[in-house]
């Protein structure tokens, strides 16, 4: 069994370092500056010589993957290159011209060639909306309340159509706000962020957990993520194991049993110790499944180690705003939220609220 390697990098990603500000050794890459101990093959640590601190392990790979899985998911219906392996993958064509060149039509569709890779794609959003009047009366009806049902039998729809009709609008107002996140950044050069997480689907219980980044005092979404993919992955593992593929994916075993509510304490500060307890009642501090938690596995689909997703977040957020100048970010009270911020280079301050 190897020992006292730190998970190899993936490319120039290795997110195991020391955490602690103050550290020496804070964001060290070196590996003489730490230990590797892995006499609990389930439990593998990392210390730091320096100041003695044990921050989690992460396979670098499995963040980098998730990364490259959120990215397609926010290109999604997006005139972009989709190849999951180039640089320019989800770059809209509206936004970075310069990463595409226009490649003839495909009807009355523009078709374009990205330079990264050469893969070929249509604008889907060129030509001429035919079907716009009639999604405009069925928004119309969704907003005003009518159901499902009532709508389909309106404009003579089966349910199916209507739910085709539906990603279509969602696809083309993803293709809009593309534009928006372009114009709000570039008119920026500083600003305050704050991420909320929190459950997804709170009365379903089913441990998908949302995290959300918006500019803080505006409220404008900058990103978002959930813990969960749609599609089921092989390979799922029970205990996190950083040198193991795949140790992103849970198992469906994890689930523990439904535990009385504990009454939230009086005071800010009551609060805030009750979530340190909680915190360190985890055998990794990152991760909140590893204490007995009780949550419904999805039907369909695989829930992602939390840290996973959030790290993998943080890392697609920083080239938003590589250019600003001062970062402020007000995070959760969560291990795993506030070390996020370690992709980034600039002078940055954390909150935990
Ligand atoms: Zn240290
Ligand atoms: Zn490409």
């Amino acid at each position: 069994m190897p020992s006292g390697k730190l998970p190899p990098a993936a490319g120039q990603l290795q997110l195991n370092f020391c955490k602690t500000l103050t550290c020496p050794n804070f964001g060290s890459m070196d590996e003489q500056d730490y230990l590797v101990q892995r006499s609990n093959p389930a439990r593998p640590t990392l210390v730091c010589r320096e100041c003695g601190a044990f921050p989690p392990l992460l396979n670098n790979q499995q963040v980098h993957a998730e990364l490259i899985a959120q990215r397609q998911l926010h290109a999604d219906g997006l005139c972009a290159c989709t190849n999951p392996a180039c640089e320019h993958l989800g770059k809209p064509v509206l936004t970075y011209r310069h990463c595409y060149h226009a490649f003839g039509y495909s009807g009355d569709r523009q078709r374009y060639r990205c330079k990264g890779c050469q893969s070929t794609f249509v604008d889907r959003w060129s030509g001429i909306n035919k079907k716009s009047e009639l999604q405009q009366k069925l928004l119309a009806f969704l907003f005003t309340g009518h159901t499902v049902r009532e709508i389909c039998r309106r404009l003579s729809l089966n349910p199916k159509t209507f739910y085709d009709h539906l990603n279509q609008i969602a696809a083309r107002c993803r293709q809009k706000l593309a534009a928006y996140d372009t114009r709000f950044l570039s008119d920026t050069s500083t600003g305050h962020l704050a991420s909320v997480h929190a459950p997804l689907q709170p009365n379903s219980e089913n441990g998908v957990q949302w995290l959300a980044t918006g500019e803080a005092h505006s409220g404008y979404i900058l990103l978002q993520d959930v813990n969960y993919h749609s599609y089921d992955h092989d390979h799922l593992t029970e205990h996190h194991d950083p040198y193991q593929d795949a140790c992103r994916f849970m198992a469906t075993t994890n689930a523990g049993q439904r535990s009385e509510p504990t009454p939230r304490p009086d005071g800010l500060l009551g609060r805030v110790d009750a979530k340190y307890r909680e915190v360190f009642s985890r055998s990794n501090v990152e991760d909140p499944y590893t204490q007995p938690l009780h949550f419904i596995y999805p039907n369909r689909g695989t829930l992602i180690r939390p840290q996973y997703t959030t790290y993998a977040h943080y890392l697609n957020l920083k080239p938003f705003i590589d250019h600003w100048q001062h970062i402020v970010v007000f995070s959760p009270q969560e291990p795993y939220c506030a070390r996020l911020v370690y992709p980034f280079s600039k002078p940055i301050f954390v909150t935990n609220g």
